[in-house]
């Protein structure tokens, strides 16, 4: 193994009054498996204080590095961490309340108050600030795009680490990858699930259902697909992906513009029923109303995306409340089709430029880009798309259903990681919804279509998973992308994807 990576020490660095022992190690090249196995969360504690003095060493011994782990651990992990006078938006969608005091203590919100209390841990005063749960992205993928390209060879532990770094940066604190997997995904999610795996954590589809006849998308690296021709082999194909445990099954049900093949309801119906017998929810791919209530006649458990030809009907929101179907409108995946087009505000700044690949600034800038947007043909049918998903969101929220916040983010180079799940915050306001209901459609409501119960909510006993905004995103959702700093289990993970 390549043990290329540098670590760094200090013994005692101030941090808004408190004093705290930090040790950093930073991983370069090949990612060392063997520190995978190391109780890795627990290091990570510290990890965000600008180190004062450097020990770096290339090929150093792996014991050093333990040694330097239980170091840390012994120094900082217990302690408490009081946050003080913190604006608090809790994700329940209630008014944000000023001026609370948080108490962090093994991972989770000990007490949440306005009472004054005297800690003896350490204390951060957050006067100004907002917090708010960290987001959850229930439809993204990983291991798809590089720089400008989508293939193959870009499906790799390194790439894929990064990503995850990347959506955590930007206060995404876990992400469904949506059917496009490969067989290194399952360890990489036992390991992001048990705390091994810094960044977002990953839940995942596995490996998705299309077509025998459908668009062929395996130069893109989605070569695990499966194909079912009928019911039979749809219902073989699951028993053997429901092994791998997959969190999801994901089924595309689209002609893609009248280009492709559909899985037929009767192959989908043996997805769903055998994937029920598992106890693995389906997640559809959608586009049209038609199938919406053929997939809900089916029994498919998830919209994965908006429904985008017409406006969603009485009897289809009335059978989507009833049987608790998630939706997730991905309204940035649709904007993604014509917004670089023109010129966007947004692309002059850092936040949006950190969060894209090498190249992809230059491409979405370019004129060439710019006349395949305004010439593509099917040009203002993509716009209807995006405005008929924008008013199908807000009736479905107003109506009851459960929407949960997914982007598509990473499927391709202009579907940027982070800055993608900011955007549909404020496409959801866009859309009608208020700030506070789009937070809680990103976070609360996330984790519930998750079934992650001690997520999603800043409430004692909830893991102490947020985000520090330096601005109050209820009065104006692009606040939450001011972020000041990144938690994670009770540790601040990250300082934002710009370097300040
Ligand atoms: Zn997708």
């Amino acid at each position: 193994m390549n043990q290329n990576y540098e670590a760094r020490l200090s013994q005692s660095t101030p941090r808004n009054g408190a004093f705290t022992p930090t040790v950093s190690i930073f991983l370069s090249e090949m990612w060392p498996h063997e520190l995978l196995d190391i109780e890795l969360p627990r290091f990570r504690a510290n990890t965000f204080i600008t180190p004062q003095t450097h020990i770096k060493s290339r090929n150093m011994k792996f014991n050093f590095l333990i040694t330097l782990m239980l170091l840390v651990v012994l120094a900082g992990y217990s302690q408490e961490v009081l946050l003080k006078n913190v604006r608090v938006i809790d994700g329940t969608g209630k008014r944000p309340s000023e001026k609370m005091n948080i108490v962090l203590d093994q991972g989770r919100i000990k007490t949440i108050s306005k009472k004054e209390i005297i800690s003896t841990g350490h204390v951060i005063d957050l006067t100004g600030k907002t917090i708010m749960p960290l987001i959850t992205n229930v439809h993204g993928h990983l291991g798809m795009s590089k720089g400008t390209t989508v293939v193959p060879e870009n499906y790799n532990r390194e790439h894929i680490a990064r990503e995850l770094e990347r959506y955590q940066s930007y206060g995404v604190g876990t992400v469904v990858s949506m059917g496009t997997d490969k067989e290194l995904i399952f360890s990489m999610r036992d390991a992001s699930r048990s705390g091994k795996l810094p960044g977002a954590t990953v839940f995942t589809a596995g490996y998705g259902f299309r077509p025998p006849l459908g668009s062929r998308p395996q130069e893109t690296g989605m070569e695990k697909l499966y194909r079912p021709a009928t019911a039979g082999e749809a219902t073989e194909n699951v028993k053997t992906l429901a092994v791998l445990k997959p969190d999801m099954i994901k089924i595309w049900v689209d002609d893609m513009g009248g280009t492709a093949e559909k899985i037929k309801p009767d192959v989908y119906r043996a997805i769903v029923s055998e994937a029920h017998k598992h106890g693995i929810r389906v997640a559809a791919h959608l586009f049209y109303l038609e199938d919406a209530h053929l997939l809900l006649d089916a029994g498919v458990d998830i919209f994965a995306h908006s429904i985008r030809d017409k406006e969603v009907d009485k009897a289809l929101i009335e059978r989507m409340k009833e049987k608790g179907i998630i939706y997730i409108p991905t309204l940035t995946r649709d904007a993604y089709e014509f917004f670089y087009g023109t010129e966007r505000p947004w692309m002059n700044d850092p936040f949006f430029q950190a969060s894209l690949e090498p190249g992809v600034l230059e491409m979405i800038s370019s004129n060439e880009y710019k006349k395949r947007i305004l010439n593509n043909p099917r040009l203002q049918e993509n716009k209807d798309a995006f405005n008929m998903a924008l008013k199908n969101l807000k009736k479905l929220h107003d109506a009851g259903v459960m929407v949960a916040l997914g982007t598509d983010s990473g499927a391709q180079p202009v579907r940027a990681q982070g800055f993608s799940e900011h955007l549909e915050l404020q496409l959801m306001v866009e859309a009608g919804l208020t700030p506070l209901q789009a937070i809680t459609v990103a976070t609360r409501n996330a984790c519930l279509a998750l079934k992650l119960s001690d997520q999603g909510m800043l409430l004692p006993g909830m893991r102490a998973d947020f985000v520090v905004l330096n601005s109050n995103p209820s009065e104006g959702i692009k606040s939450t992308q001011s972020i000041h700093s990144v938690w994670k289990n009770g540790v601040q993970v990250s300082s934002g994807p710009i370097t300040k």
